[in-house]
């Protein structure tokens, strides 16, 4: 009974294929959330996939439905051994973007796992079924090693992140008393480098709103009509060049972060982002001038135009069109007020004379959190990671993603740890999703070892210090 031999039980169970099969079953599972059909599948995921797995481990587990309309059901699985333990709060989220069936290479299917080398394809592998698989797997082979885990857990198992968390606020707001715990250890997003383990203590924010100019009913032929309407394609295409600059720097006022403080500023220095081998390469010129690639995915605020539609695409037409859409995205970090985004646009387009477009906001905002790299709990976390993995730890103050963060950092009160287990070039929220085996396998080792020192004694949550 040791912390190597729990390790070695985890390697097994990655070298026998057993996390293969667990992590198969649950991408099997079609939980795309953007699907209102899918909604039984949401359902399904919890209650006979993830439920029953927890409580083979001694949790209790209930299925809590979505207080919105629009969003899908919680798993809550609670396993208290003590007391006087520290207790750990773990989520994780069961729904996937969409398969987008028809768009992944040949020989692939989102729902099965495709191995080719050291690729595992499947739609969820990366985003996010893997990573909780890798974390709850990881908590039983302590739990069987050590015949018990040494702490408490609270696991939240949510079904709707993919858009934008509906109802998490309120459901945590309301259930506090499930929630309480002593620290918060999850894993979402992407390692700095696919060989460097990463830690993260928050993520940047997340704001989408659409841009629509609508300028009447249907399309007009352009031979008799072009030069006498309004082009709506034209003047939105206008409309965006004030916004961004033809290198991506951010034109609006309101929209850039305030300046780094000299601790983000040091931890970023120490970093080196990239996607790995099959990332796409950095552009060098694109983005905020004067901020290295860190600080611009870490450091600042980003804007993206993710979609642009006038006329048909698919089937253009010799007409002038009626209506012209697009749809903006800002990633934000800690210290911007999201509030301010439309507002500071509606400015600047009514400034430039296009005070005829209208926007609007599209989904829940996700707000950007940030820990202190210092903190008790983040240390902690390295040394018991550097321990297992024998090398340095990425410490990022925050993602460059999006996480529902805020909701347990600032509504639940906790210090907020992540450790991600896929890499950016994994193609989460795109066709061709996977994860690399050997990333897996290292993760599996390092979460036994956070669990395994978790339940060990010397943390934080008992007043001690490192
Ligand atoms: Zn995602």
């Amino acid at each position: 009974m040791s912390r190597s031999d729990a390790i070695s039980d985890i390697e097994s169970y990655f070298d026998d294929g057993v996390f293969r099969a667990d992590l198969a079953r649950r991408v099997a599972i079609r939980t795309e959330s953007p699907i209102p059909e899918r909604r039984p599948e949401l359902y399904r995921y919890l209650t006979e996939e993830m439920s029953p797995y927890l409580e083979d481990m001694g949790f209790t587990s209930e299925v809590f439905d979505n207080p919105r309309e629009d969003g899908g059901p919680f798993l809550v699985a609670r396993y208290h051994e003590s007391d006087g333990l520290p207790t750990v709060m773990t989520y994780g989220h069961g729904d996937v973007v969409r398969g987008y069936d028809d768009q992944w290479r040949d020989g692939l299917n989102p729902w099965l796992i495709t191995e080719e080398g050291e690729r595992w394809y499947g739609r969820g592998t990366a985003d996010n079924k893997g990573q909780h698989t890798i974390n709850l797997a990881a908590m039983k082979a302590v739990l069987k090693e050590r015949g018990q885990l040494g702490f408490n857990v609270v696991a939240l198992i949510e079904t709707g992140e993919e858009c934008g968390s509906p109802g998490l606020n309120e459901f945590c707001s309301s259930h506090k008393e499930l929630f309480e715990a002593d620290v918060f250890i999850a894993s979402d997003g992407p390692r700095l480098q696919p060989d460097q383990p990463t830690i993260f203590m928050g993520s940047r924010g997340v704001f989408n709103f659409t841009m629509t100019l609508n300028l009447r009913d249907g399309g007009h032929h352009s031979g008799n009509w072009g030069g006498l309407l309004a082009n709506p394609g034209v003047i939105l295409s206008h409309a965006l060049a004030t916004i961004v600059d033809a290198k991506g720097q951010i034109l609006v006022d309101g929209w850039k972060a305030a300046p780094m403080t000299n601790a983000v500023r040091q931890a970023l220095a120490k970093l080196n982002v990239g996607g790995g081998d099959g990332g796409p390469e950095i552009d060098p010129s694109w983005g905020e001038p004067g901020l290295t690639a860190e600080e611009k995915v870490f450091g600042s605020n980003t804007f993206e135009i993710l979609a642009f539609e006038t006329g048909n695409p698919r089937n253009p037409v010799n007409a002038v069109p009626p209506r012209a859409v697009a749809h903006g995205h800002i990633r934000f970090v800690a210290g911007s007020d999201p509030k301010n985004f439309l507002p500071a646009l509606r400015n600047h387009l009514d400034e430039r004379g296009f005070e005829m477009i209208e926007l609007e906001i599209e989904q829940d905002i996700m707000y950007a959190t940030r820990l202190d790299p210092d903190h008790p709990w983040a240390r902690w976390a390295v040394k018991s990671i550097e321990a297992t993995a024998m090398r340095d730890v990425a410490v990022l103050p925050n993602l460059g993603g999006s996480l529902p963060n805020d909701v347990f950092a600032e509504v639940l009160g906790l210090p907020t740890i992540w450790v991600p287990h896929s890499y950016a070039g994994c193609s989460q929220h795109a066709p061709n999703e996977h994860v690399l085996a050997p990333v897996c396998r290292d993760a599996l080792r390092i979460m036994t070892g956070l669990w395994w020192d978790l339940g060990a004694g010397d943390t934080p949550a008992l007043g001690r210090t490192l």
